[in-house]
Parts: C-alpha cells; sequence; structure tokens
C-alpha cells in the first residue's frame, strides 16, 4: 500500500522518523509539502523566509530525485489538499512530525479529523522538530516549567530517541503530481546577504562546525566580531537540521564548547514547552503584564530610528543593519537591540518582534515571542528590571569595534573602541562623520523605565 509523509518545519531525509516510519510499512510513499494559506495570510511568508523555503524545497526534491523519488508540492488549505491527495494516491496512512503552538495544533487537529471521516489515519511522531518534547518533563505542580535551569537538569537526563540515517530508496507513486518548483528564487525583497538552504548546505556547515568551531563555542560566542556561533538557527527553523542528531552529535563530541553549545539547544525546547502550555504567549504577556509602553508620534519616530539602525548608539546600529543585510543577527546582538527597544525606548516588545520576525530567516513564534518577553520582564527571566546599557554591552561584546565597524561604514575610520563613542570626537570631526546623534539620552531612558515599572501594581 502507499503512505503520505507530510513534511512541514523538518525538510530533511537524514533523521527522519516519519519518513522512515512510512518507508517501512508501505510499498511507496507520497513526500508531500501543502504551501498552506493559512501561514501566508497570517504574514508569516516573508520575503527571507519564503527564499530560503525555496532553496529548501528544490533542496529536498533533489535528495528525493536522487532516491528513485521526488517531492510533491501542492498549494492550498492543508487539510483539504492532504484529503485530495491521500485520496489520488489511496495512501492509507500520512505521516507527520510534532509541531508546537496554536496553528499547529489545530492542523494537527483538523488533519485527524478530515483523514478519519475518509477513513485514513494520521500518525504524529514525536521528537522530530525538538529534542524534547514539550510535556515530557514537568515540574510537580505545573504542565510546563516557567523556569529555565530547573527545566535544564531534568531535560539532560531525558533518554534520546537513536539518529536515524538518510533512507537509501523511496518509490514515490506515478499518479500523483504536483507543482513546478523551478523558478522560485529569492525575491527582489529579500535580504541580499540571505544564506542558502536546503539541507545540504546545512550539513556542509555543520561539517564545517564542527571542525572549526563546537569546541570553542563557550568562549567564543557571545564575541560579536567573532561570528563564531553555529549559524543553524534557520536550518533548526526549516528542520533542514535534526534537533536529536544535533544533541547526539555534540555529546560525543563532548568538552566544554560542546556542553555549552547543548544547553543552546535547550532553551530552543524550554521556549516550545512554554509555547505548547501557553499558547496565548505569542502576543499576550506571559507573566507579567505592562501596558505603560510609549506611544504616539515620538515613540513611533524612535522606533523608525530603530528598525533603520540610526540610534546613534553604534552596536545597535550595526546589529539592526545586519538583520536588514543577512536576515540573521547574533545573540548578542538581538540581546541588546531588543533591551534597547523595550527597555531603554520603553515602547510595547510586540513592536520590536513584529519587525524581526518581519527579517529574520530563521524568525520562529516561540524562540522569537518568547526570547522577547524574556528581554522585556514579562516573559520567565528571572531578572524582569535589569536594563541592557549599550555602550558597555559594545565595549565588553565588540571590545575592539570591529564588529560596528563592518555594519557601520561611517564609523569604518574609528579605531578600536572609540567606534563605540562617537559622540567623545572633537565637534568638527564628529560631524563629518555623518552618523546620526543619539536618539536617547540613557540616563533619561532608565529614568523613564524605573518610573514606568515603579508604578505598576
Ligand atoms: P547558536 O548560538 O549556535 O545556538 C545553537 C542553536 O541553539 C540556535 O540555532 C538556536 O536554535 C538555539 N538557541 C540559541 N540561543 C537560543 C535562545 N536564546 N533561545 C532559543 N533557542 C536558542 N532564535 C530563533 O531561532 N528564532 C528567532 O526568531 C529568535 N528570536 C530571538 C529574539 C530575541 C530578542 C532574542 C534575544 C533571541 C532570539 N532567538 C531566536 C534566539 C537566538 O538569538 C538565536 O537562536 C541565535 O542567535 C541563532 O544563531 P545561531 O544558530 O548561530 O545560534
Amino acid at each position: 500500500h502507499v503512505s503520505l509523509v507530510l513534511f512541514t518545519s523538518d525538510l530533511r531525509l537524514h533523521d527522519h522518523p516519519p519518513l522512515r516510519a512510512a518507508l517501512a510499512s508501505a510499498d511507496a510513499v507520497v513526500p508531500l509539502f501543502v504551501r498552506d494559506r493559512a501561514v501566508e495570510a497570517a504574514g508569516f511568508a516573508t520575503p527571507n523566509r519564503t527564499a530560503f523555503l525555496a532553496d529548501c524545497l528544490a533542496d529536498l526534491d533533489a535528495g528525493l530525485r536522487e532516491r528513485g523519488g521526488r517531492l510533491v508540492v501542492r498549494s492550498g488549505d492543508v487539510a483539504e489538499e492532504v484529503c485530495r491527495v491521500a485520496a489520488e494516491a489511496d495512501a492509507r496512512e500520512v505521516h507527520l512530525a510534532d509541531g508546537y503552538g496554536r496553528y499547529a495544533a489545530r492542523r494537527e487537529e483538523r488533519l485527524r479529523a478530515a483523514l478519519e471521516a475518509e477513513g485514513r489515519r494520521l500518525v504524529v511522531h514525536d521528537a522530530v522538530t525538538v529534542a524534547v518534547p514539550p510535556g515530557e518533563v514537568t515540574p510537580a505542580a505545573s504542565d510546563h516549567f516557567a523556569v529555565f535551569t530547573p527545566y535544564h537538569r531534568k531535560w539532560e537526563r531525558v533518554p534520546l530517541r537513536p539518529a536515524v540515517g538518510a533512507p537509501r530508496r523511496v518509490r514515490v507513486p506515478d499518479a500523483v503530481g504536483g507543482e513546478d518548483l523551478s523558478g522560485r528564487g529569492a525575491g527582489a525583497d529579500a535580504s541580499p546577504g540571505l544564506p542558502a538552504g536546503g539541507e545540504r548546505a546545512a550539513r556542509a556547515r555543520l561539517t564545517a562546525y564542527w571542525r572549526g568551531g563546537l569546541a570553542a563555542y563557550g568562549d567564543t560566542h557571545d564575541d560579536l566580531a567573532a561570528d563564531a556561533t553555529s549559524r543553524f538557527s534557520a536550518h533548526l527553523h526549516f528542520g533542514t537540521l535534526s534537533p536529536v542528531e544535533l544533541v547526539h552529535r555534540a555529546r560525543r563530541h563532548g568538552g566544554p564548547g560542546a556542553e555549552a553549545f547543548v544547553r543552546q539547544l535547550a532553551w530552543r525546547d524550554f521556549h516550545r514547552q512554554v509555547l505548547a502550555a501557553r499558547p496565548a504567549a505569542a502576543r499576550a504577556d506571559y507573566r507579567t503584564k505592562h501596558d505603560r509602553w510609549r506611544t504616539g508620534r515620538a515613540a513611533a519616530a524612535d522606533v523608525d530610528a530603530w528598525r533603520e539602525g540610526r540610534t546613534g548608539y553604534p552596536v545597535v546600529d550595526a546589529a539592526m543593519r545586519q538583520l536588514r543585510h543577512e536576515g540573521w543577527m547574533h545573540n548578542r546582538a538581538r540581546l541588546l537591540t531588543a533591551s534597547f527597544l523595550a527597555k531603554t525606548l520603553y515602547v510595547d516588545w510586540r513592536v520590536g518582534a513584529a519587525h524581526f520576525l518581519r527579517w529574520l530567516v530563521d524568525g520562529d513564534l516561540a524562540n522569537n515571542q518568547l526570547n522577547w518577553q524574556w528581554v522585556a520582564g514579562t516573559g520567565t527571566d528571572s531578572r524582569p528590571n535589569r536594563v541592557l546599557n549599550p555602550v558597555t554591552q559594545g565595549k565588553k561584546y565588540d571590545p575592539d569595534g570591529a564588529y560596528v565597524r563592518r555594519w557601520v561604514p561611517e564609523l569604518s575610520g574609528l579605531a578600536g573602541p572609540a567606534a563605540h563613542e562617537p559622540w567623545k570626537l572633537p565637534a568638527r570631526d564628529r560631524a563629518a562623520l555623518g552618523y546620526p546623534d543619539r536618539i536617547v539620552d540613557l540616563a533619561e531612558g532608565l529614568d523613564r523605565f524605573r518610573r514606568a515599572r515603579g508604578k505598576q501594581p
């Protein structure tokens, strides 16, 4: 008989339990991807993620063709398309990877109902898009952990399923047709420095990082100019890398760098278990409600300057320009730019989170919204009133100023840490830079923040 595998955020052939299970029990499989109209309508199909997705689909199709198969791509309502293709292929089973959050839960529910009405079965596989599925570890009195450290302690002890290899052969029934994949490349609105998507690019990056970066990760991951993190985030978002496989491989590698890296993957699972238990946290304040955010014209002008990288604070501007150029930003830079918006400018974190989602190629509801809440002091952070000073942060994590000079050409002539404080130059030299003045005084920003928070009930 025939089985169908619905690919979603798991666009790979290595370590893919749904495909493995389908191939083990059926004579032929239909590997299907549906361009989901609901995802597009919700604004998630941004130019950067659409371009990266096109690479992922083309590469998945190429990988399947090498194995005698091909990828079937359709567009429309996901439940309707799956039922249609299942009927065309007369598939008895549909295999699907786990997904978390309101949208994925609803998708699964609708698929199950629609398929069962036609006498077909939906099989959902856990630990495909995460290492440890939400709900697998819980504290005594709740359905999820709100604090990372105890979560991490338990997370580390969960035995992971073994990683599975890529299949050798995939037979796809001839009768099922799909859309032509050629001609879908990066649109004009995508970031010029966008990385390539697809499993092959992901695995090449994995090999290179294991050879050259992982061992030092613990020491270098906060160094902005070194750019020494894995850059796996978009691959994890689209599932061209498997979190289970990464944890196994990092543990086999061993050492403090690999250990620190695995801890970051635990953060990824942590935010997913929060969102799975509290889907509303994608928009609503998770723990502490704040509603005195600045609005109005002056705030809007500040937000524009922040978005465009002209706040007058060099490290903030460097980071915001990197985001637009590459569709990616270093974690330390995400922390300090988010703190600048939510605490120094005192603008609602949702405004910043939306801008990040617009540009990030790894833009991801669980990681983005919950990290934003963490920074804004509405989420799971244990120090909600900490404010990151952009000048101190810049000097600490970009001590030589190289990150600033890379992204802010106006400051490329300033040597060493002077790049972090252009306002210290003599007035004439300062004016000649053509670099904006600071939009906010840090002491005033801090004062405003404390007053607003102090008045909270
Ligand atoms: P590495 O440092 O190499 O880490 C390896 C992997 O661990 C990452 O690929 C990621 O999957 C995971 N990871 C690392 N840090 C975190 C973290 N703090 N929370 C959750 N997972 C983490 N990450 C996203 O994937 N999508 C987002 O939309 C996103 N938005 C963010 C917004 C803000 C305000 C902040 C502070 C962080 C955000 N992050 C997001 C988390 C983190 O910044 C990125 O995952 C990381 O910078 C990606 O680079 P990397 O792959 O080189 O990470």
